[in-house]
């Protein structure tokens, strides 16, 4: 979930403005999206929000922030095309300034000048930002890797990385994702190799499962179906939308007629390449319904899938159930243990340690991993040469510029959820109840009493997620009876009623479950 903030004489820039996906700590919560309150409270002076690229990490939280924020947006058409379905999909295209920029130009805002330098990744147009200010400048490089067969795009050659460091750069800020990688990361064109090699080996329907926005995964495995005369099937909406905005920036030019579903069902089997959606195990994409049979794509024993990307973590178990699924049908899995189908998008040591050679900064600024990953970052820097590391975490103030950088202060930051239309703190009231009824379950307890404090008839017990299964009736009519006694022996004082009444339900609970469950008293005087 990356957001960057470079402020120079009172005025900001936003860079990238991304989202983290939920794990289990957020029940009922798909998208994480950050909280800015930073710079909502000096909005004037935000002039705009750059992208690198189109990961989700970099531009999700757009269709729910970009509109409050009420400032332009800049970034290269394939990036400006992807925000542009998610604004349109939220409504709010219209509202929303958004300028292309085209690959390697660049533009100014307030103090700031702009370029955008083309880079490898695994999505097109990923770019570096380098930043100008009147005080020094800034090579920011987005998620990137070095490769010398990207098949789409034309990356920044080493000679024009080493023209920018010549003119001088102070900072650099740095993708940190793989330096604990001893290799580099290797290349796009290897993988059709390895690819074609798996594809040409497998007897039945071969399923590949990648990243939708890994568009030259997408193009290369369109050249293997043609090499392995096998018919092309996409299956899955983001593949499609990411195939319509990269054929409308002019990619994928070679890439060959695809069939659907029921038309791949009715070829040979060894006749048909299936690209799906869902490799980390996603619950709702392509492949999880192939792998249940629930998708017009039915897998057999005989039949192969190809995971061509890396298990991200925390995805394990999810993909590991999914692919016991398939096993158990008989289906046969290729992973990238087992061949060359995979490259990694960001930078191994031998490639940081380049970049370092090419852009020769003053400072290193490790961005884009976890806490172990930007400090061994510094570590790695400082031992290439570069003269000073500083590591960030969230809400870091750093003066990177004149002189030595330095930590100036720490400001609010934190995490927001989306939960349906509504967005809220992460760890708010409302997430934490959600957390405590998972965790507890929770009884609601009606009792009626008069005005003298008497009660009425009998009280109403109801259960949630309590774990007495089979036994809810007599549980509940102990519940009942517990609450009646409480309430009798209640008097006047209503907040004193509710509480023993609370307690007499909660201790009926524990005695059955050895559990604790939330008891809510609902008293209504009649
Ligand atoms: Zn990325
Ligand atoms: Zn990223």
């Amino acid at each position: 979930m990356n957001v960057n903030l470079y402020g120079c004489q009172g005025k900001w820039v936003m860079v990238d403005c991304g989202i983290t996906f939920a794990d289990l700590n957020y029940p009922g919560i798909d998208v994480i999206l950050p909280d800015l309150a930073f710079i909502e409270e000096r909005i004037d002076d935000l002039l705009g929000i750059v992208l690198t690229h189109g990961h989700e990490d970099h531009i999700g939280a757009l269709p729910y922030l970009a509109e409050d924020l009420g400032v332009p947006l800049f970034a290269t058409p394939f990036t400006a095309g992807l925000i542009r379905g998610k604004l349109e999909e939220e409504r709010i295209a219209d509202r929303v300034k958004l300028h292309v920029i085209e690959p390697g130009k660049g533009f100014d805002l307030g103090p700031f000048g702009f370029q955008f330098v083309p880079m490898s990744h695994s999505i097109p147009e990923a770019n570096a930002l380098l930043i100008d200010t009147p005080v020094g400048r800034v090579f920011h490089t987005g998620d990137w890797k070095l490769d010398a067969a990207p098949l789409i795009g034309s990356p920044a050659t080493a000679e024009q990385l080493t023209a920018i460091g010549d003119d001088g750069v102070d900072v650099l800020v740095c993708d940190s994702t793989n330096v604990f990688n001893a290799e580099a990361s290797g290349s796009e064109g290897e993988v059709r190799l390895g690819l074609a090699q798996a594809v040409a080996k497998a007897r039945g329907r071969v399923v590949v499962t990648t990243f939708a926005s890994n568009a030259a995964r997408v193009a290369t495995l369109g050249e293997v179906a043609k090499e392995t005369g096998r018919k092309l099937c996409v299956t899955g909406r983001s593949l499609d939308r990411i195939i319509r905005v990269a054929k409308a920036c002019g990619y994928l030019k070679h890439f060959p007629e695809t069939i659907d579903a029921d038309t791949a069902m009715r070829l040979p089997r060894d006749k048909v390449l299936i690209v799906a959606t869902g490799g980390q195990g996603e619950a709702r994409a392509a492949l999880a319904r192939i792998a249940e049979g629930t998708h017009p794509i039915a897998l057999d024993a005989g039949d192969t899938v190809i995971f061509s990307s890396k298990q991200i973590p925390g995805n394990e178990v999810a993909i590991g159930r999914i692919q016991n699924t398939l096993a158990g049908r008989g289906v046969e899995m290729v992973t990238e243990r087992q061949a060359h189908v995979h490259v990694s998008g960001h930078p191994g040591r031998p490639e940081l340690a380049a970049m370092y050679g090419w852009i020769k900064p003053d400072l290193l600024l490790p961005v884009h991993g976890e806490m172990r990953h930007m400090m061994e970052h510094a570590r790695f820097g400082l031992s290439q040469g570069i003269p000073q590391a500083l590591v960030q975490k969230d809400g870091d103030v750093v003066r990177l510029l004149p002189g030595a950088a330095e930590k100036i202060g720490h400001v609010q930051v934190g995490r927001l959820v989306l939960d349906g239309d509504v967005i809220l703190p992460a760890d708010g009231t409302t997430i934490n109840e959600r957390r405590k009824v998972s965790l507890h379950g929770q009884i609601s307890v009606a009792v009626a009493v008069g005005r003298d404090g008497r009660l009425k008839g009998e009280p109403e017990v109801r259960l949630q997620g309590v774990p007495v299964e089979e036994d809810r009736p007599p549980f509940t009519a102990e519940a009942v009876a517990a609450a009646a006694e409480a309430a009798r022996g209640g008097g006047r004082d209503r907040d004193k009623l509710r509480e023993g009444i609370r307690l007499a339900v909660r201790r009926v609970a524990t005695r059955w479950t050895g559990k604790k469950p939330i008891v809510d008293v609902l008293l209504i005087e009649v």
